[in-house]
């Protein structure tokens, strides 16, 4: 069902969203590949060698114009846009009281901004095409919030809140709308953090393991999938929350 459809993966040189780009290339779909800063040798050949496309575009999702542009060269490249999926976003970690204005807009900016803008353009395509699938990545954070994350929290309480929003708003036309809240995930997001912090982590976690970048990958690739549900946020978290 996903074969021969292009998937757009933004943030992909690494991490989960490297693992999503992966997932989608082996169920058949050309790859649009968001990176930001830099991307490491054999990340395209990695994704090819699944026998799709791979287009790496460079480029930073907060700004509205390289949204829309990248929207235009997927159309133009491939014909259509079939599933985006939403994972570029950054931490700032701060307790609320030392947080600064920049910290705080910089994790709006990329995480929620940075959504908006792709939904946004991507959107009006699928729309148009009367299908599509838009996938973002949220956090259990924004759900339940977290000492140190206010922006981070906020920011991924803020897709939520645009998810369920661009839900109902794309449903009439066949566009669905979901977001993962990742719990703990092995990348390097959650490798800086302090080591009593990460075994208080795995305290709290019921499956008593981290989770991988797998684990998020196919939970991304089941909701591209089903058409059926929409509006949804699919915890992927070893139980932290329910
Ligand atoms: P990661 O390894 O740090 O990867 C994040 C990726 O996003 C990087 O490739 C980064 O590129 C890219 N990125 C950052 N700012 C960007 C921008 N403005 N435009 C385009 N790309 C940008 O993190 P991860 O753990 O894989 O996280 C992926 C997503 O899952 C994030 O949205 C994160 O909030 C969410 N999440 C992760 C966890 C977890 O436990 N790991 C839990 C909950 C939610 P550069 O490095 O080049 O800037």
């Amino acid at each position: 069902m996903l074969n021969g459809k292009t998937a757009v993966v933004t943030g992909a040189a690494k991490g989960i969203g490297k693992a999503v780009a992966l997932a989608f290339a082996k169920k058949g779909c050309n790859i649009v590949l968001n990176y930001h800063s830099t991307l490491p040798d054999g990340v395209v050949s990695e994704i090819e060698a699944c026998g799709v496309k791979c287009l790496p575009v460079k480029g930073n999702v907060a700004d509205f114009g390289f949204a829309a542009q990248l929207v235009k060269d997927v159309k133009k490249e491939f014909g259509t846009l079939d599933v985006l999926v939403n994972n570029a976003g950054i931490t700032r970690d701060m307790l609320l009281m030392r947080m600064s204005e920049e910290q705080f807009d910089q994790v709006i900016n990329t995480n929620l901004k940075g959504t908006f803008n792709m939904v946004r353009h991507a959107s009006s395509l699928m729309l148009k095409q009367r299908s599509g699938a838009i996938i973002n990545m949220a956090s259990v954070s924004g759900v339940t919030g977290n000492i140190g994350q206010a922006n981070y929290a906020a920011s991924k309480a803020g897709v939520i809140g645009l998810t369920k929003s661009a839900a109902r708003e794309l449903a009439q036309r066949g566009v669905t709308c979901n977001a993962i809240a990742p719990g703990f995930i092995e990348t390097d997001m959650t490798d800086v953090l302090a080591e009593d912090i990460k075994k208080g982590m795995l305290e709290s976690i019921p499956l008593k393991r981290y989770g991988q970048v797998e684990d998020i990958a196919s939970a991304a690739v089941f909701l591209a999938e089903n058409t059926y549900i929409t509006g949804q946020v699919l915890n992927v978290d070893g139980g932290m929350v329910m």
